[in-house]
């Protein structure tokens, strides 16, 4: 089961009510057609959007996904790459995912959160709304997160402090190095508690090449575990990456209000201006050496913020 949406031109889409026209099905508002195949329902509509959903939309999907339309499907960008694409039957199986917080927020740390999800638990972590975090609110997160932890998903949470964030990035490593050392670490972790029997495979959702990946964690002795596959956006199609989302941006509220609290005044998100302003305000309190215990102090903000002052 999956969704996928593609934007495409009107011209496109009118091929594709051509190329489905013994498919169509009646339209409903603001759809320009509706089609029905073996696998999937395809909706197309007046802004250009068009809906794939059902039991392989993949399949329809990839028909539409040409270069020239600059929207790729994932195995077609992997083909290219020559990317460790996960086989399709992964996402229904048990298997463990990976994703991170953070890494974009001045404030706060970075979080890494690895999941094992077992088949068994796939149906009802849907069921209860798991899914991309980021198309999630903070609410929903914490809610999503306590049910993930009641239900005894076996996890890893790991923190990056900013003290320690700081440090390493003094040192020169690279926030992907950080990233690539804690998702390694994470998995390494969780495949001890539950052992390789019960796994079908890893899949870290993609933030930099896997040979990259692969780079950075053997710089610190660290290796791939046996079937370990990346994916970009894999949240949107593993559930054990979407529940690993969840628990990451969770841990990462968590964090951020511990240190609103420490710090005596509440810190924003991101990297906008109102973080600017909140640095001003931080250096005038406490001084400028108390950005190294909250905040990633190499991003631009800093020097925006001290000109605020
Ligand atoms: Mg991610």
């Amino acid at each position: 089961m999956g969704q996928f949406v593609l934007q495409l031109s009107q011209e496109k889409i009118q091929q594709m009510k051509t190329y489905y026209e013994q498919k169509l099905v009646s339209v409903p508002q603001g759809a320009v057609f509706r089609a029905k195949t073996s696998g999937a329902t395809i909706t197309a509509y007046r802004s250009g959007k068009v809906l794939f959903q059902g039991k392989s939309p993949e399949t329809e999907v990839e028909k539409w996904t040409a270069a020239e339309t600059g929207e790729l499907s994932y195995k077609t960008v992997a083909k290219k790459k020559g990317v460790l694409l996960p086989p399709d039957d992964l996402f229904s199986n048990s298997h463990i995912g990976t994703d991170e917080a953070g890494t974009g927020d001045y404030f706060g740390p970075i979080t890494v959160a690895a999941a094992y999800v077992s088949k068994e638990n796939i149906p009802l972590l849907k069921k209860i709304g798991v899914k991309d975090s980021k198309a999630l609110t903070d609410d929903a997160i914490k809610r999503l997160a306590a049910a993930i932890i009641r239900m005894n998903v076996p996890n890893r949470v790991l923190i990056l402090s900013n003290e320690k964030y700081n440090q390493l990035q003094k040192q020169g490593w690279s926030q992907g190095k950080m990233k690539g050392v804690l998702h390694q670490q994470a998995i390494n972790e969780l495949v001890e508690e539950i052992g390789e029997s019960q796994l079908d495979g890893i899949l870290i959702d993609q933030f930099c090449e896997p040979a990259v990946f692969k780079r950075y964690i053997v710089s610190e002795s660290l290796s791939l575990q046996n079937n370990t596959y990346f994916m970009t956006k894999a949240e949107s199609y593993s559930i054990a990456v979407a529940t690993g989302s969840i628990l990451a941006r969770n841990a990462f509220l968590q964090e951020m209000e511990k240190l609103s609290e420490k710090v005596g005044m509440q810190l924003p998100k991101g990297a906008s201006s109102m973080v600017d302003e909140t640095i001003a305000k931080i250096i005038a309190a406490h001084g400028e050496a108390y950005l190294d215990a909250c905040a990633k102090v190499h991003f631009a903000n800093t020097k925006k913020g001290k000109r605020l002052l």
